[in-house]
C-alpha cells in the first residue's frame, strides 16, 4: 500500500511537471496528451519530417597520427593533397570516429577550420556548385560545373597551374563525370550531361584520372572513347606497366563501389606516385569519397563505413606529406548530407546511432582539416572558394 501510494505521488508530480512545460509545437486547439506520459516527442506539423535512424557497428581500424614538425612550417609547398568527402558533415565525422574507438586520421590533425557552401542560386549547395568553388574559386550556380552563373567558362586550379609544370591528378568512387572530379576539368552548365562531360576530358589539365567505370566509359560516342585513347592510356585494372611509363593515365574502374576493398586509399597512393615521378616541380591531386553522400541521401547508417573508407584514403595523402615535407593535405567537403545527428555510441562495442533529418543534402557548416606547411592559413571560418584561392595562391602566387 504505501509502495502504491509513494509510486502514485511519483506519477502525479511528474504530470505536473509535464503539464507545466510549454508545448512548443503542439497545435493551439489540440488537448494535452494524457498524463502521465513516460517519453514525450514533440507533436510533428503536418509534412515535417520525423527522421529515421539507424545504428551501426565497425570493425575498428585504427588511425595515424603524423608527427607535427612540418605542420605550420615555412617550408615551401610544392604539393597539394585536397581530399573531399561528398556529404561529410559533422556527424558523418562524429559517427565515424565514435564508432572507429574514438579516432580518426583526419581528427588527429591539428589544424581545423570550418567551411561554408552555399551556391550561388540556392542556401543549400549541390555538388556540382559546391564542387565548381573548390575547382576554380568562384561560386556559381547548382547544377553547374566549371562555369559561372552565367555560362561562363571558369579556370579551374590543374588550369591555372599546369601550364607552369605542375602535375595534376584526380581520384574519386563517383563516376568520373561526377560533379565532383567533374569540376576539375569540364565546363557544362548541366552536370547530368555525361557524355558531354567525359568530352570535356581530352585537352583538359589533368593528367591521371581515376574513378568509374569502364562500363559507362564503353557506353560513350566512339569518337568520345578514341579522342580520350587518343590522348590517355586507357587502363580499367592497375596496370603497372602504365603506371610507370604512360605520360597520360586515364582509369576507368571497373568497380568503384560496393565491394571495391581498398581501392580509393590504393589509387590515392596511385596518383601520388605517378604524378611525383612526372615532373619534379610539384602536383596538385583530387580524392573523393563519392560514397559517404550516397549512403546519407538513403540514410543508411553506412555512411559511417564509408567515411572510414576515405579516412584510409586521408591516412595514405598524410603518410606521404609527413615523408616529403613540402605537401599540404587539406581535407574537407562540398557539403552535408542528412542532417546527421549523433543520438547514441557504444566504444566497447564500436557502435553508433544516429538519426536523419533529412533526405538531401543541408545547410551546415562543413569541417576542415589541414596538415603540412602553411596549414595555419586554414583555420578558420571561410567559404569553399576562399580555401580553393587560397590553394592556388600558395602554389603559383595568384
Ligand atoms: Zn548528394
Amino acid at each position: 500500500m504505501r509502495k502504491t501510494l509513494v509510486l502514485l505521488a511519483a506519477l502525479l508530480s511528474s504530470a505536473v511537471l509535464f503539464a507545466q512545460e510549454p508545448q512548443q509545437n503542439e497545435q493551439p486547439q489540440q488537448q494535452a496528451p494524457p498524463a502521465p506520459m513516460m517519453h514525450r516527442r514533440p507533436q510533428l506539423m503536418p509534412g515535417q519530417y520525423l527522421g529515421f535512424s539507424g545504428q551501426t557497428t565497425v570493425t575498428p581500424q585504427g588511425s595515424y597520427t603524423p608527427d607535427f614538425k612540418i605542420d605550420g612550417s615555412k617550408a615551401k609547398i610544392k604539393n597539394v593533397i585536397l581530399l573531399i568527402g561528398d556529404g561529410m558533415g559533422l556527424g558523418a565525422v562524429t559517427s565515424a570516429m565514435f564508432a572507429n574507438g574514438n579516432e580518426l586520421t583526419m581528427t588527429n590533425l591539428q589544424t581545423i577550420g570550418f567551411v561554408r557552401t552555399q551556391s550561388v542560386s540556392d542556401f543549400t549547395t549541390d555538388s556540382a556548385a559546391s564542387g565548381t568553388a573548390w575547382a576554380t574559386g568562384h561560386k556559381t550556380n547548382n547544377g553547374y560545373v566549371g562555369v559561372d552563373p552565367d555560362g561562363n567558362r571558369l579556370t579551374n586550379i590543374p588550369e591555372a597551374i599546369a601550364p607552369l609544370g605542375y602535375a595534376c591528378g584526380v581520384v574519386s568512387t563517383d563516376g568520373l563525370a561526377g560533379a565532383t572530379p567533374a569540376a576539375f576539368y569540364a565546363h557544362q552548365s548541366a552536370r547530368g550531361e555525361s557524355a558531354a562531360i567525359w568530352g570535356d576530358i581530352p585537352g583538359c589539365s589533368l593528367i591521371f584520372l581515376a574513378a568509374g567505370s569502364k562500363k559507362e566509359f564503353e557506353t560513350l560516342p566512339l569518337s568520345t572513347q578514341d579522342a580520350i585513347k587518343g590522348q590517355y592510356t586507357v587502363m580499367y585494372e592497375p596496370d603497372a606497366d602504365a603506371v610507370a611509363n604512360a605520360e597520360k593515365i586515364c582509369y576507368p574502374a571497373v568497380n568503384v563501389g560496393n565491394g571495391r576493398g581498398d581501392w580509393l586509399p590504393a589509387t590515392t597512393q596511385m596518383a601520388i606516385d605517378f604524378l611525383k615521378a612526372r615532373t619534379k616541380k610539384g602536383f596538385f591531386l583530387m580524392v573523393e569519397g563519392a560514397h559517404i553522400d550516397h549512403e546519407a541521401h538513403a540514410n543508411k547508417p553506412t555512411l559511417v563505413q564509408e567515411t572510414l573508407d576515405f579516412d584510409k584514403a586521408v591516412e595514405t595523402a598524410v603518410r606521404f606529406a609527413e615523408k616529403d615535407g613540402h605537401t599540404l593535405v587539406i581535407v574537407s567537403a562540398d557539403h552535408e548530407t542528412g542532417a546527421v545527428v549523433v543520438r547514441k555510441g557504444n566504444f566497447e562495442e564500436n557502435s553508433v546511432e544516429m538519426t536523419f533529418a533529412s533526405r538531401g543534402h543541408s545547410p551546415m557548416m562543413v569541417p576542415l582539416f589541414a596538415y603540412g606547411p602553411g596549414s595555419k592559413q586554414f583555420a578558420r571560418v571561410q567559404e569553399n572558394s576562399d580555401v580553393s584561392n587560397l590553394i592556388r595562391k600558395i602554389l603559383i602566387g595568384k
